[in-house]
């Protein structure tokens, strides 16, 4: 047996962690730059903000029902996910972290248990020790595992907890699905299915998964058999990625040079960071920059460059070397800028490296000054020390007006409670 367990409207629920006065209302989140609604609480679902909505479009009804609308605040969100997931995992020993909120369990060890009321303890505890929301799908595959999770959000009577005993039984509610919502059937197969008749997921647990093989592909085959209860996709284990990307469109638009050097070098050091965190190495860096598509008055220019590090490297300064290289390559005066961003390539997990007897590798790995950069800026906040093309001008800074503190990762902003 798997568990899907989902933090409900996510985003929503981490502003609410540190802020109650928003408990019940309706709330939304943006996209980077303010520009689109990226997650709605429920009060705001029933106004009818849709996802993806531009915030300009629906700034009527933010104001008429004081809808509180909050800048995305990744850091506070990762942190959070970061606590979810290790709390949950105190629940099996096996696990897959699927995304930023949501996470497999299995549960192939509890077969003598309630996993009804195992999943509402689950619930209960997550609840109680960070206020987050969750529900919790439980089935014999992990595809109807998420299918639970869909019945446990909509269902009044579930409680946030939904399990799926025998894939049999749940025939009459498969009826009810239509079969894009199925876990892994991508829009152009829904397409193709639906023109064969294939309109619910019962239709296609009905399916002779040979038949499915043939026509389309092992994939789709796979989910025919996990809807009729055969489990075939087990859980993986998290791999590290193997590429590093750090982009952001620009507040306005960018047309000097230093400007986007210095938002370059902002997002080849944020990368070179991470890249530390996961302990690996990278053997090259790409860089882009593009122009605004959508304004159609500009004149459009985009253009990207990969270079290679002489040796695999997660030096910092390194990176940057290359990272402003490349940018110097691509960059061309009198356009405006709308976005740029950095790529570490080909990532080697472990730190370990082939010597290459002409270079010196103190100078490309200087692990122990990348140390004592991360740990300053781990215990002082972020970019206490920071190398000096990184600037201070930050004019490409992305528009976040109304963005909530980070209550969990910098000192000066944690959340101060008064008593009399
Ligand atoms: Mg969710």
């Amino acid at each position: 047996m798997f568990a899907l367990i989902d933090c409900n409207n996510f985003y929503v629920s981490c502003e609410r962690v540190f802020n109650p006065r928003i408990d019940g209302k309706p709330v939304i989140v943006l996209s980077n730059n303010d520009g689109c609604v990226i997650a709605r609480s429920n009060e705001a679902k029933a106004l009818g903000i849709r996802m993806g909505h531009p915030l300009y479009q629906c700034k009527d009804l933010v104001k008429k029902h004081k809808i509180f609308v909050y800048s995305s605040n990744y850091a506070l969100y990762g942190d959070i996910s970061n606590r979810v997931m290790k709390l949950l995992q105190s629940y099996s020993p096996d696990f897959e972290i699927y995304s930023i909120d949501e996470i497999f369990l299995g549960l192939s060890g509890f077969s003598n248990w309630d996993l009804t009321e195992y999943g509402k303890l689950i619930r209960k505890s997550i609840l109680l020790g960070l206020k987050m929301p969750v529900s919790i799908g439980i089935g014999p595959t992990k595809t109807l595992a998420k299918l639970a999770n869909h019945f446990a959000k909509s269902s009044p009577t579930a409680e946030g907890v939904f399990e799926i005993k025998n894939a049999i039984l749940v025939q009459p509610l498969l009826k009810l699905i239509p079969v894009d919502e199925i876990w892994g059937v991508g829009r152009q197969w829904s397409y193709r299915l639906k023109d064969i008749g294939i309109k619910t997921a019962y239709d296609l647990s009905a399916c002779n998964h040979y038949e499915i093989k043939k026509k389309f592909s092992v994939i789709l085959a796979r989910t025919v058999l996990e809807l009729q209860g055969i489990s075939c996709i087990a859980l993986e284990e998290m791999a590290p990625r193997k590429n590093i990307m750090v982009s952001r469109s620009f507040g306005s638009p960018v047309t000097l040079y230093s400007d986007i050097r210095e938002a370059v070098a902002n997002f080849a050091t944020r990368a070179a960071e991470k890249l530390r965190s996961q302990n690996s190495l990278a053997t090259g860096i790409m860089v882009f920059i593009r122009t605004n598509h959508f304004n159609k008055t500009d004149s459009q220019y985009s253009n990207s460059i990969s270079l290679k590090f002489p040796i695999e490297t997660d030096n910092a300064m390194v990176i940057l070397k290359y990272a402003v290289e490349g940018l110097q390559k691509i960059f061309r005066e009198k356009y405006r800028y709308k976005k740029a961003g950095v790529m570490l390539l080909d990532l080697i997990h472990g730190r370990v490296t082939q010597p290459d007897i002409f270079i010196d590798d103190k100078v490309m790995n200087n692990h122990n000054l990348m140390n004592a950069l991360d740990k300053i800026n781990g215990k002082y906040g972020k970019q206490t020390v920071q190398f000096a093309v990184c600037g201070y001008r930050k004019a490409w800074k992305s528009h976040q007006e109304n963005i909530s503190p980070s209550y969990m990762t910098q000192w000066d902003e944690l959340l101060v409670v008064y008593a009399n």
